[in-house]
């Protein structure tokens, strides 16, 4: 029997995971709010937006109680959920860098799937995984989380996007706008830099109130993003 060849080899890499399941991609992403996807939560977070009282609680942390499953094997549940899109989502999925990550992103690429990546702008996505990611949404700490320290430089961040990726920023309070306002004015001066989307944090921040101020700004360069799974879903009961 033939010995297993490097890239086998690797899909035997294994990834802390949550849950895999087929939902709408409630965020902005390149195929479209709304769209069909099977996403893959993994475990494990470098930040602690809020003070730990962050909207995905279960992706924070990385116990003994933690599945590690194989690149194969996560393969295999895509699949058989039919998923044709998927999105790769956390905690924070770039932690896995050179741990199973790009494995995971180039067997799902070869099959096809359109994929998207959330990450919390603290890593650059490296260019090499240009081929397999269609679309990373990088959420930019605003103030309120208090990780605004922990973002990887802008300009880094903004060269090694594209125009199709998006830069988002969940925006808690006035602070937070005047942030990512900021940034967009700077950014809508440059040709190529990723698009930009403004989302009203659940709970915290009325729709209307971001809206409205973008209106008024004139802000052009933004995309208003109302983060539709919670609305749906409000107690976050559409993740099985
Ligand atoms: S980056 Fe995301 S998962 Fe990590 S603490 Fe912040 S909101 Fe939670």
């Amino acid at each position: 029997m033939a010995g297993r060849t490097g890239q086998d080899a690797g899909r035997e890499e294994k990834l802390p995971l949550v849950s895999i399941f087929p939902s709408i991609d409630g965020e902005v992403n390149s195929a479209g709010q709304g769209t069909l996807s099977t996403f893959i939560r993994l475990a494990g977070c470098n930040l602690r937006c809020w003070g730990g009282r962050c909207d995905t609680p279960q992706g924070l942390s990385v116990t003994e109680n933690t599945p590690r499953v194989s690149v194969d094997d996560l393969v295999a549940r895509v699949v058989a959920l039919a998923g044709r899109k998927t999105t790769v989502t956390g905690g924070e999925p770039l932690l896995y860098l050179g741990k199973g990550l790009e494995t995971l992103l180039r067997a799902l690429g070869e099959r096809g799937m359109r994929i998207s990546v959330e990450t919390n702008g603290s890593i650059v996505p490296p260019v090499e995984l240009r081929p397999f990611v269609e679309c990373w949404v990088v959420d930019h700490k605003c103030p309120s989380t208090g990780e605004t320290g922990a973002m990887a430089p802008l300009e880094r961040m903004t060269t090694a996007l594209r125009a199709t990726d998006y830069l988002k920023f969940v925006i808690a309070d006035a602070e937070d706008y005047a942030f990512a306002k900021d940034i967009a004015l700077r950014c809508g001066r440059v040709p190529g830099v990723p698009r930009i989307a403004f989302s009203p944090k659940a709970d915290d921040m009325p729709p209307a109130w971001l809206a409205e101020n973008i209106i008024r700004d004139r802000l052009h360069n933004v995309q208003f993003n109302l983060q539709i799974h919670k609305t749906v879903w409000p107690a976050g009961e559409g993740e099985v």
